[in-house]
């Protein structure tokens, strides 16, 4: 059995800390953990450590650990999701599905056909979420959630802000008559190649940011819109998948070219996939 984790906020070389209220209550109440048990603590910037429990009292548990070593887990900034998210339990699955395969940023969308509103209190729900899922993952470095955007504020500020490969995820099928001389991209061509040439922006970090629509769909004008900013369409098959299959497929092909940009030094691969 994994060890239990509990989320501090910094650590040090070695020391000893108290839990928060929280995650005490988790420790002596929900698992009942004694002094003596063994167990990890994270800081969410990317530390975890070894930890040892001291003491137990209901709202304050110590932990003391000996060294600490940096291991987010994550892709270092370089995986971004903008999402229309879905309403109720099915957004804590999405935050899973994002935590897990290391996304580093989410964005909630607000698109035309967008059914869930976040205020303030729905963002910190998905923050929630995501801590939880870190723990279960043993991830280190949290994943960073905006507050909501409308789309088109998104658009805008993502084709301004660092450069990046921009993709809409579009189920080619679907796509609307009336948007002519649109080139969608599909997976495998998307990892083998460098789908959109010069035309695509390009960033010396190579990061990859995808848009996911609502339940409903991107609208025409939305699709269109991305085009009109350089936005490349990625089709995930033939098959509608509900968004947080989208999201999980478009997570590990992000991940798999950002790998190769990193782990296949000088081969001309490399030099293709850093041009994503
Ligand atoms: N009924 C909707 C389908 C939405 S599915 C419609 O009319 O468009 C939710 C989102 O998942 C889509 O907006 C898209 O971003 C993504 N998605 C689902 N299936 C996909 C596929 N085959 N290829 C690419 N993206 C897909």
């Amino acid at each position: 059995m994994a060890l239990p984790r509990f989320l501090v906020d910094r650590l040090g070389e070695q020391g000893t800390l108290r839990l928060c209220e929280s995650e005490s209550h988790h420790a002596s109440r929900v698992l009942r953990l004694g002094s003596g048990d063994r167990c990890v603590v994270f800081d969410g910037q990317g530390h975890e450590a070894d930890g040892t429990i001291q003491s137990v009292e209901k709202k304050s548990v110590e932990v003391s650990y000996r060294s600490c070593t940096f291991a987010p887990r994550d892709h270092e900034d370089r995986l971004h999701f903008a999402i229309g998210m879905p309403k109720g339990d099915r957004q804590r699955s999405v935050i899973e599905k994002l935590v897990e395969l290391g996304v580093d940023r989410l964005t909630p969308i607000d698109t035309e056909r967008s059914v869930s509103k976040f205020d303030a209190d729905a963002i910190e729900k998905l923050k929630r979420y995501a801590i939880e899922a870190c723990k279960q993952s043993q991830r280190n470095r949290l994943m960073h959630i905006d507050p909501s955007i409308g789309w088109k504020e998104w658009l805008a500020r993502s084709v301004q802000g660092e450069p990046s490969s921009l993709w809409m995820l579009h189920p080619q099928t679907l796509h609307e008559a009336g948007v002519s001389g649109v080139r969608f991209v599909r997976s495998d061509r998307w990892l083998a190649e460098d789908p959109l040439g010069a035309e695509s922006r390009v960033g010396s970090k190579s990061r990859v940011v995808f848009a996911v629509g609502p339940e409903g769909g991107f609208t025409a004008g939305e699709v269109a819109q991305a085009i009109e900013y350089g936005v490349g369409l990625l089709d995930l098959g033939e098959r509608i998948l509900r968004v947080e299959t989208a999201v999980s497929a478009a997570a590990v092909l992000g991940s798999l070219r950002i790998g190769l940009s990193i782990s296949v030094p000088d081969s001309p691969q490399r030099r293709e996939v850093r041009q994503v």
